[in-house]
């Protein structure tokens, strides 16, 4: 009896080292300077917290749920290890959505596990299953749930198969597996009637009118509605979704860690909630919509307005003509966009920044919020590159200095240059703030054609009268920038 009340505060004392971790490796996750220690503390807070939890004494199959650890920790290390930065987006969707699919099965564990006709049908319900494999095993005394568990139970089961579903989809999209937007009429009617299904069904499940036909329903209508949320968005609104998505896997683990009364999960949880609601409204802002219009809006629907048309041709410029544009500026401003995070351009870019400042030109690195494919991209890359983070500037501090800028260079980026989010109703990303380098007196863009962004759209910027294109691979541009400017000081 000693023992079993040591080891349960040793529980609870881990748990309790755990949630601190979780806390205090975020707050080093805010600052790029301590950034990658806060991932080691949260990582350790984990580990501890899943040691903990394989103590509990009444824990079933525990060589199953270590066997499952240790696949998911052999597939998470060699798809962590291989994965390219720029396709980070989807695996962070991709994991995102495994949690709230573990949370979701939490959920369903727990109602079927309270489901009447399960309790009469237990022994039969899974012939093929080892009777010692059932989820009944061994729980001779199903402990019956508070009604606040049952319903906090019932909405981390139902946020958390929207996360999974949803986040499958992101997944695909980012992928390129999916068509970037599947609209059809009547599409938000359809939604909202599989929603008030999935809502209606849990609210009967919450009031204790638990069967197995009910709960398999509620899984159905919450599956879908995941999917039919996700598979209209397109173009610039992903980033929103991907972190809404987060935030609701970390409000479904939050929910269920009450149903299991697991604090290390409510406190992590409720972390991952808070981080990702307040990541939301952050990138909402930034792409300009409403959290009620990314909840309840067509995410990425276009108007009817003519799309339009854009006046002029793309004028080209040499690596030596820019370099001299450059060299003799007062002002430049470099906006990294995703093309340099696929050239792996930031430290030729960065040697050429180096280069400038060192002729006494003052220079300036500007970061969109969305730029690249994740939040953060270019924060990631320039840190990586060592760019001082005083040399680097949100887009609203960075927008009201590009008319005393000489030199604009665009390397990589398309849709957070775009003007045409301004001026053009029918552009997809219409609306979003860009970094305004129109305003610049010179811009140069460097990119390898005439490739569209991740919006799929025409640019004006590019073919402006005070824009000249580099066409080149970013890093390739890049190291002929560095060649030049090495040559004019020769
Ligand atoms: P874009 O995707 O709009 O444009 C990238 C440009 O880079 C392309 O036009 C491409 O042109 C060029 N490019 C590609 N490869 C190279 C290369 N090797 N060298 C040089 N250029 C290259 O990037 P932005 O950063 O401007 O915008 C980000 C977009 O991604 C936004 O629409 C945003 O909403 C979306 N998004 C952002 C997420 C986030 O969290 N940050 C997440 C998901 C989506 P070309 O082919 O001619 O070279």
């Amino acid at each position: 009896m000693a023992w079993a009340q040591t080891l349960q505060t040793l529980i609870d004392a881990c748990y309790f080292i755990a949630a601190l971790l979780f806390i205090l490796g975020l707050k080093r996750m805010s600052s790029p300077r301590t950034a990658r220690g806060g991932i080691v503390w949260a990582g350790f807070g984990m580990l501890l917290a899943v040691v903990a939890t394989l103590l509990l004494p009444d824990m079933q199959h525990r060589g199953l749920i270590i066997a499952a650890v240790l696949i998911g920790v052999a597939a998470a290390w060699w798809s962590g290890r291989r994965v390219a930065m720029t396709a980070m987006p989807q695996m962070v969707a991709l994991y995102n959505g495994m949690g709230g699919g573990a949370a979701a099965a939490i959920g369903a564990s727990e109602l079927i596990g309270h489901a009447q006709d399960f309790a009469i049908a237990a022994p039969n319900t899974f012939p093929l299953m080892p009777e010692s494999w059932s989820p009944l095993h061994g729980a001779t005394s199903v402990v019956p749930l508070s009604p606040v568990a049952l319903a906090l139970g019932v909405l981390g089961a139902l946020i958390g198969s929207v996360s999974f579903s949803g986040s499958l989809i992101a997944f695909a999209k980012l992928q390129g597996w999916l068509d970037r937007r599947l609209v059809f009429p009547g599409q938000q009617v359809v939604n909202l009637l599989v929603l008030a299904a999935a809502v209606g069904i849990g609210v009967w499940l919450a009031t204790g009118h638990l069967t197995i036909a009910l709960v398999c329903a509620f899984f159905v209508f919450a599956l879908l509605f995941g999917l039919l949320m996700t598979l209209p968005i397109g173009g610039a609104d992903m980033p929103v979704v991907i972190s809404l998505y987060n935030a609701f896997t970390g409000l479904a683990v939050a929910f269920e860690g009450y149903v299991l009364q697991n604090e290390a999960m409510i406190i992590a949880g409720m972390v991952v909630g808070a981080a990702g609601t307040l990541l939301t409204q952050l990138m909402a802002k930034a792409m300009n919509r409403s959290i009620g219009n990314v909840l309840f809006g067509n995410f990425g629907a276009t108007s009817n307005a003519a799309a339009q048309t854009i006046d002029g041709s793309q004028k080209p410029v040499e690596a030596a003509d820019a370099a001299v544009m450059m060299a003799y500026a007062e002002r430049v401003v470099i906006v990294p966009g995703y093309g340099m995070a696929v050239a792996q351009a930031q430290h030729k870019v960065w040697e050429f920044a180096q280069l400038l400042i060192a002729r006494g030109v003052k220079v300036k690195f500007a970061i969109h919020p969305v730029a690249g494919r994740m939040p953060g991209h270019m924060n990631v890359l320039l840190a990586e590159a060592g760019v001082p983070y005083d040399l680097i500037a949100d887009m609203e501090d960075i927008n009201p200095e590009f008319p005393v800028t000489d030199v604009a260079l665009v390397i990589g980026a398309n849709d957070v240059v775009n003007p045409m989010a301004k001026t053009d109703p029918a552009s997809p990303i219409y609306g979003m703030p860009i970094l305004d380098v129109a305003d610049a007196k010179q811009v140069i863009v460097v990119k390898r054609g005439k490739g569209t962004g991740f919006a799929g759209i025409e640019n004006a910027l590019f073919y402006a009268d005070n824009t000249r294109m580099l066409y080149g691979d970013g890093q390739a541009a890049a190291g002929q920038l560095v060649s030049e400017l090495k040559s004019l000081d020769a």
